[in-house]
């Protein structure tokens, strides 16, 4: 049997010396910047190895696509300002502030020091696109359940530890297999798409929504007690059952069932959702169309 070479590309025989660098404030900042693809915290990196070379007091930057800011330090009377981006691709602006007006020297050295941030940050965009995916429901643009999960067990740790409310609202669209029987698949898709929105639509900024199975949606609310979790959860039951839906020729008429559970000291994830869970079910075997708390 003949060996085989292994079919390596020799690009250069030298070896290669990371402290020979040709600029060792690149390769410091290029090293630093590869630790993390979080956009606030690339920022903070680059911002602070930039400091002594570039000397500034604030920094702010924006990313309007993804919904990021990050502001640090005491806004300057002067200042520089950056579009990032990479051929077509925007990756959101850049401003830095001081005292002292930045010399053109100042602003080439700056410019070239970007170099280092601009595919850590291009790379940061396409993780936080990819999570975002991962996290969505592609149906109902809410949250999906892996979402919920990592959300649900973080904000539990950060209750129990800022000694903080927290509660869930369970939501089960009742008789919905009759919608796909008499109306089809396609009308069934169409109403858990309005429900979803409708959801969205009745709960605060600081509530996620999250699409938990078929059916079934569930919300999750920071800094919420029991009694504030269950007017929001009669809110979304009215708004709901008021809102008339036009599929074609059908119309259709719909309600749902809703549980809430809030945090007590003794539970865990799943005793949280086991308890929201039951008071949805309650709300089923109790007739439908209403709020029940456990
Ligand atoms: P109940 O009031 O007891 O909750 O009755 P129900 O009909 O809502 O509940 P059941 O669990 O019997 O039926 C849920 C239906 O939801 C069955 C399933 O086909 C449908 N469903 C689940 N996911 C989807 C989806 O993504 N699209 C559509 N169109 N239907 C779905
Ligand atoms: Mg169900
Ligand atoms: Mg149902």
């Amino acid at each position: 049997m003949t060996e085989r070479t292994a079919e390596l590309a020799v690009v250069s025989n030298k070896s290669f010396q990371a402290s020979q660098a040709v600029n060792l404030h690149h390769y410091d900042i290029s090293s630093a910047l590869q630790t993390t693809l979080e956009f606030g915290e690339l920022i903070s990196i680059f911002c602070n190895k930039i400091q002594a070379i570039i000397h500034h007091n604030s920094v702010e930057y924006l990313n309007t696509e993804f919904n990021l800011e990050f502001k640090r330090g005491v806004i300057g009377r002067h200042s520089c300002n950056y579009a990032l981006q990479i051929e077509d691709q925007q990756l959101g602006e850049l401003k830095l502030t001081r005292s002292q007006r930045f010399s053109k020297t100042d602003l080439e050295t700056l410019e070239s020091l970007l170099c280092c941030l601009i595919y850590p940050l291009r790379n940061a965009t396409l993780f936080h696109q990819a999570l975002q995916k991962a996290y969505t429901d592609t149906l109902t643009q809410t949250h999906n359940r892996a979402a919920f999960n990592d959300m649900l067990s973080r904000e539990i740790m950060r209750a129990s530890r800022g000694g903080q409310q927290l509660s869930l609202i369970f939501i089960d669209i009742d008789h919905f297999k009759l919608i796909n029987d008499e109306h089809g698949h396609d009308c069934g898709d169409f109403a858990l798409t309005s429900v979803a929105s409708t959801v969205k639509d009745s709960v605060r900024g600081s509530d996620v929504v999250f699409r938990y199975g078929g059916e079934e949606f569930v919300v999750l609310l920071s800094d919420t007690n029991q009694e504030e979790a269950a007017i929001i959860a009669e809110r979304i039951r009215s708004n709901i059952e008021s809102r008339i839906l036009a599929y074609g020729i059908a119309v259709l008429n719909l309600s749902a069932s809703l549980g809430v559970s809030s945090l007590k000291a003794d539970d865990d994830m799943e005793s949280l959702v086991k308890r929201a869970d039951s008071a949805m079910y309650k709300a089923k075997q109790t007739g439908r169309n209403r709020v029940c708390l456990n």
